[in-house]
């Protein structure tokens, strides 16, 4: 071969090469998205996102008398977020929210989390009776409903969810890269030791995703009995605290850690871990939702479910590792969970009854019903939490942690002229999912 030819083969084979190499497209991850190692989502189980809320729209038209649907906008430095919530009342003229028993449950707030919000729509089809758990008496039911008032969000994090659906099947952050599972006040920003910002980024303060903003607003408003934050990655039932090691004290903990125990025996085969966020999962978790609408909302019945996790499934195989991918494991997860979150409507208030009737049997021996355990409760309730106190209370946790923001950037600043912050390669995905 001449000289010149030889040139030609050369730049021909460096041309081709570097076709190929553009032809592999990498996200900002560093995920092969045409790798066909990968499980891509399943669209035959699977709503699109548009699609699921278009099913949710259409179900609360079907259904006025027990269904609402609003959507609460936010926006932070041009970053907007738009959260629906679906409410569920049954006669809704003859009695005010506040002498119902009040239940609220997200979905979604991770985007590669699919498989929560399919079970958002299921529940909200069983709760409009288009669909029928098998072991479910309908009478039984009916009777239940009528003493709730139950809030839904189905898709917390939409704009994550949007991400994950053009391909990003690792992204569990929110639209521009905030984990709003680390954006909550309490704890907020202390970083452990395998700290990893593509996975739990807790955002620049407290509360500064709209996200956040607009479920807490929900929750202070709403002021639930009982919250679950639904996510997937593992089979738990986690109560608080996801920021130490341990569960909190008294009556209300041990009456959570009894329902939970239940809710294992009778739909996860016991298969669940039990326990605390932060003593089970294997990591300590910050500024948690659940562990905010413990501490800050004093929600008496506070938890995270995780409701599948493939933990065979390869790190990087996302889709996998935290959604099911046949429709038999699919149906199973969905029948499952919402089972689970009908018993929680049936044994709910006897718990919370519990509560009451443990903290006050020093007073009284006389034995009361469960509904009037409810309503005391209920008036006990909203006097030790009212407005006032609630204003002062959530004013001195700002303030306690803007100072600690303060210190923290402070000391950030500082850090930041001495030394040059280096852009090292993204760590393997490692699979978090609380
Ligand atoms: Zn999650």
């Amino acid at each position: 071969m001449g000289r010149l030819g030889f040139l030609f083969f050369f730049f021909s084979w460096c041309f081709l090469a570097s076709l190929q190499f553009f032809s592999i497209v990498v996200d900002a991850k560093g995920n092969n998205l045409n790798d066909p190692s990968l499980t891509p989502i399943n669209r035959d189980l699977y709503h699109s996102s548009e699609d699921l809320m278009e099913e949710i729209k259409a179900l609360v038209n079907r259904h006025p008398d027990k269904l609402t649907l609003e959507t609460v906008k936010s926006r932070n430095k041009g970053y907007q977020a738009d959260v629906k919530v679906v409410t569920f009342c049954r006669r809704r003229q003859e009695s005010d929210d506040k002498s119902k028993f009040r239940i609220l449950l997200s979905f979604g707030q991770h985007g590669r989390e699919l498989i929560t919000s399919e079970l958002a729509l299921r529940i909200l089809t069983i709760l409009s009776e288009e669909q029928f758990l098998p072991d479910l008496d309908p009478t039984s039911l009916n009777s239940t409903l009528d003493k709730f008032i139950i809030k839904v969000v189905p898709m917390e994090n939409s704009n994550g969810r949007e991400l994950v659906e053009a391909g990003d099947l690792c992204e569990r952050r929110n639209g521009r890269g905030v984990d709003l599972n680390r954006n909550w006040s309490v704890d907020w920003g202390k970083k452990e030791k395998d700290y990893d910002p593509y996975e739990e980024n807790p955002g620049t303060a407290p509360f500064s995703e709209p996200e956040t903003q607009i479920m807490r607003k929900l929750g202070i408003s709403f002021d639930p009995h009982i919250w679950v934050n639904v996510h997937s990655g593992m089979e738990a039932l986690f109560m608080p605290y996801d920021h130490k090691n341990t569960t909190p004290d008294g009556i209300a903990s041990q009456q959570m850690k009894l329902l939970l125990k239940k809710l294992n025996h009778l739909h996860c085969d016991e298969r669940c871990m039990i326990g605390s966020g932060g003593g089970s999962v294997g990591y300590l978790a910050h500024g948690t939702a659940t562990d905010y609408m413990y501490d800050i909302v004093k929600v008496p019945m506070a938890f995270t479910f995780e409701i599948y996790g493939d933990e065979a499934a390869s790190p990087k195989d996302c889709f996998k590792m935290f959604n099911p991918t046949d429709i038999n494991t699919f149906n199973r997860v969905l029948n499952d969970w919402s089972a689970a979150f009908f018993t929680i409507l049936k044994l709910g208030p006897h718990q919370l009854g519990e509560i009451l009737s443990k903290a006050s049997s020093s007073k009284s021996e006389k034995w009361v019903s469960i509904d009037e355990y409810l309503e005391g409760y209920l008036m006990e309730r909203s006097s030790r939490y009212g407005k006032k106190k609630e204003v002062l209370e959530l004013g001195m946790q700002e303030i306690r942690t803007y100072f600690r923001l303060f210190l923290l950037s402070s000391v950030l600043l500082m850090f930041m002229f001495c030394a040059r912050i280096s852009k090292g390669k993204r760590p393997i995905v490692s699979a978090i999912p609380l």
